[in-house]
């Protein structure tokens, strides 16, 4: 395969582009590499696509998707699905309807300038933090799905998928750790962007680094001068204007539709 063309992109905009191919590859190639769903792997996969249908902001046919998906799981009596019906009801979907999701991957601000870097962990942190902030925003959405009632639903969710499905199982193993050690009364916005910025600190240099995308603590002060403060000469967050930044950059209003279908 040849290599994509570069997509001009600002850094300071979330691509819609880039949650809409985070979701084709967890449907299309995460998921696939389990025969059949069961168990609490069903549940996990069920309340993941709940959450989605609920906050996913923008991007209609995207909702849509994952509405229908998430009342067929609701209604299906069975314990066990193969994998298959599921792919089935994607493309099926997405045939009838006119384009759901897309048929390819277009990674924008989560592209790299080598193929194996960045995309898809890139984009599924992107649509963590974007559904935080969407939570925030409308903590009603989750009424009567069963989720409303957890401390942290969003991070719960994002917790289980990763443990359950998430490839990187090393990945997977330091997130459980950093959730086990609590995060029932946390705001989930902060204790994400955190949790991020310790994954970027310990990550810094690695051999996944993408060059033009060093790992370093985020934002930058050219992105929020104002998350930046000193104190007696050490660095520190102001983690109220970190909080307003959160909200602004992954908030609806700086989703770019550019690239999107
Ligand atoms: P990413 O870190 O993926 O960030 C994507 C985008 O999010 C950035 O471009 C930036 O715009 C924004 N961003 C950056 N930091 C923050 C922040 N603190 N808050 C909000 N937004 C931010 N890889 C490993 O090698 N070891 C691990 O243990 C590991 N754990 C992971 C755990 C999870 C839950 C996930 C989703 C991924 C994990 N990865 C891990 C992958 C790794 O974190 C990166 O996703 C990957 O290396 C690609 O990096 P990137 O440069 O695209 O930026």
């Amino acid at each position: 395969q040849g290599a994509e063309p570069w997509r001009d992109f600002n850094r300071s905009k979330v691509y819609m582009a880039d949650l809409e191919s985070a979701l084709h590859y967890l449907l299309r190639v995460e998921l696939a590499t389990h025969n059949t769903l069961e168990g609490e792997e069903l549940k996990v996969f069920k309340d993941f696509v709940t959450l989605v249908a609920k906050l996913y902001p923008g991007g209609v046919s995207v909702v849509k998707l994952m509405e229908t998906l998430s009342d067929w799981l609701l209604s299906l009596p069975l314990q066990r699905i193969p994998y298959q019906a599921v792919l089935d009801l994607v493309d099926n979907k997405m045939r009838i309807s006119g384009v759901f999701l897309g048929a390819e991957l277009r990674w924008v601000g989560c592209q790299s300038s080598r193929p194996g870097l960045r995309g898809y962990p890139c984009a599924l942190w992107t649509l963590f933090h974007v559904l935080t902030v969407q939570h925030d925003a409308t903590p009603a959405a989750l009424e009567n799905t069963g989720l409303e009632a957890e401390a942290a639903p969003v991070l719960q969710v994002m917790r289980r998928y990763i443990r359950t499905f998430f490839g990187c199982e090393q990945c997977g193993r330091h997130f459980e750790q950093a959730a086990a050690a609590g995060m029932d009364r946390v705001q989930q916005m902060l204790w994400l962007w955190n949790q991020h910025n310790m994954v970027n600190y310990r990550l810094a240099g690695s051999l996944s680094d993408d060059p033009l995308f060093p790992k370093a603590p985020w934002p930058s002060p050219s992105l929020c001068a104002s998350c930046h403060e000193e104190k007696n000469g050490v660095h520190v967050w102001n983690q109220d204007n970190v909080l307003s930044f959160l909200r602004h950059h992954y908030g609806v209003s700086n989703l770019s539709p550019k690239y999107s279908l």
